[in-house]
């Protein structure tokens, strides 16, 4: 049982710090997706705010494991002063499921084979193997930092995403009230990639598979391009519901520099990354939408430009970049 004084915030303890975890259990729950459930002492402190809450899970060297990974608040500082060699390796993710009174949370990887070090991991866990996560602690000065679901109090809600996007969209549906009203776009590579997730009635979910399952262009059994699925089952679904969204007129009235500011695709190190900070929306539309920063960045201007969204009512959120690994 946590005691009061446990469940206050305190603000000696940084918001992220480093959990030192063991696999438990590994779940192949799809083609792409599998299930990995952490364990360790530690996790009985780690934050249970969900939604789409990040985590950095650091991954071990093969000679030296962890033996120089930093610990503290200003871990990545240091991690930067190392030499290459001593650098661990880590990458972002979304915390699925936690399980403070059993100490465990689980991550869900979204394998897209040996091409990056997170994939490659994933793909060969096994009970035992040992990584860092850097991750929320329940008791520290900010529990809901890296969560940037914020939809106010909206009407209308509209998530889109692909595979990596999938945790945190079925961590959210699973959290929204009963009388939520809206829809979720879920592209994955795989038919069976369409994981069982709890929603409310009102909100329609929708899993479009890459490899035809749900499309006719697949239907001769050949993959389909990363997001062309995504974007015209949007689109269509925003044109037949204009008038729920708010929208009185199509054509948004953002000048095209103020997007350009957020979109600059072409900057391979710029993020694309804009959440609305704060304020209270209310009424009409919220939309988040995550995944591949190309397919993203194509979505959201067409949310903003010619559906006529305002841009504060839209979070859009480059998971990763075709051709390029994570920046660390
Ligand atoms: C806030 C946030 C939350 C995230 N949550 C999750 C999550 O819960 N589950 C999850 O699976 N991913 C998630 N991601 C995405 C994940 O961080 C990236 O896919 C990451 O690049 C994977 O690292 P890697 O080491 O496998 O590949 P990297 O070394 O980063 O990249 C190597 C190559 O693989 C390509 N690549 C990266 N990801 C994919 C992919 N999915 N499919 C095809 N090619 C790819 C890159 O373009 C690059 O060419 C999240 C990202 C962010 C920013």
């Amino acid at each position: 049982m946590l005691t009061s004084v446990a469940e206050a915030p305190r603000r000696d303890r940084p918001a992220y710090r480093n959990f030192a975890v063991t696999v438990a259990r590994v779940e192949r729950r799809s083609p792409t997706f599998v299930n990995i459930t952490f364990t360790g002492d530690d996790l009985a402190d780690f934050g249970t705010a969900g939604l789409d809450q990040r985590v950095k899970v650091v991954l071990p060297l093969e000679s030296t494991g962890f033996a120089s990974f930093p610990d503290g608040e200003d871990w990545y500082t240091q991690w930067r002063e190392l030499p290459g060699e001593l650098r661990n390796p880590f990458r972002t993710y979304t915390v699925r499921a936690v399980r403070p009174d059993e100490r465990e949370v689980d991550i869900v990887f979204a394998c897209h084979g040996d091409v990056g070090p997170a994939s490659a991991w994933a793909g060969r866990a096994e009970p035992g193997d040992e990584i860092v996560l850097i991750g929320p602690d329940e008791y520290g000065s900010g529990r809901t930092a890296g969560i940037d679901w914020r939809p106010g109090d909206v009407g209308t809600l509209l998530l889109a995403g692909d595979e990596t996007a999938t945790p945190a969209i079925c961590a959210i549906l699973e959290s929204l009230p009963e009388d939520s009203v809206g829809a979720a776009f879920l592209e994955v590579p795989a038919s069976g990639d369409a994981l069982e997730v709890r929603a409310p009635e009102g909100v329609d979910v929708r899993w479009l598979a890459r490899d035809g399952g749900t499309h006719a262009a697949g239907s001769a059994g050949r993959q389909v391009e990363h997001g062309a699925l995504l974007a015209p089952a949007v689109r269509d679904w925003v044109v037949r519901h204009l008038a729920d969204l708010g929208v009185t007129r199509a054509g948004g009235d953002e000048s095209a520099a103020a997007l350009a500011a957020a979109e600059r695709a072409d900057l391979p190190d710029t993020p694309l990354w804009d959440v609305p900070a704060g304020q209270s929306l209310d009424g009409a539309c919220y939309a988040w939408l995550a995944g591949e920063a190309s397919v993203i960045t194509g979505l959201r201007r067409f949310l903003v430009r010619e559906a006529g969204l305002d841009r504060r009512q839209v979070a859009f959120m480059g998971y990763w970049r075709r051709g390029r690994a994570e920046l660390e």
